[in-house]
């Protein structure tokens, strides 16, 4: 059986640990306060320059974390939670233990990462 109110809060954990880890990034890069789109002048500091791409290229990978934990929550809202949302089947029990927002069964997930929809 799944436990949806142990579910709901590891899942809530989870969201605002990374929502705290974007806004630590965003304080932490140099150039956040700037217009992202900004052309770099030259003689930008490297390191810095090179410190605010890892942020963005992190920041992007936090937020793909947080789509897919936002959606766990909206499905747990919606009582489909623990079904695949490609083919429904439920996903398997062992694999919410270890990745509680897990929206895809394992087979779904392989093919959804290789870029197939
Ligand atoms: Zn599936």
């Amino acid at each position: 059986m799944i436990d949806i109110k142990k579910i709901t809060r590891q899942v809530t954990i989870q969201r605002n640990a990374i929502l705290s880890k974007i806004k630590r990034l965003r304080r932490d890069d140099p150039f956040s306060s700037v217009d992202r789109s900004l052309i770099v002048e030259p003689g930008t500091d490297a390191g810095m320059l090179f410190g605010h791409e890892q942020a963005v290229v992190f920041e992007q990978r936090l937020k793909s974390d947080l789509k897919e934990i936002e959606f766990a929550l909206r499905k747990i809202k919606k009582g489909t939670y623990g079904k695949c949302e490609k083919c429904g089947q439920p996903i398997e029990f062992k694999r919410l233990e270890v990745k509680p927002s897990a929206i895809y069964c394992l087979d779904d997930e392989r093919k959804v990462e290789r870029g197939g929809k």
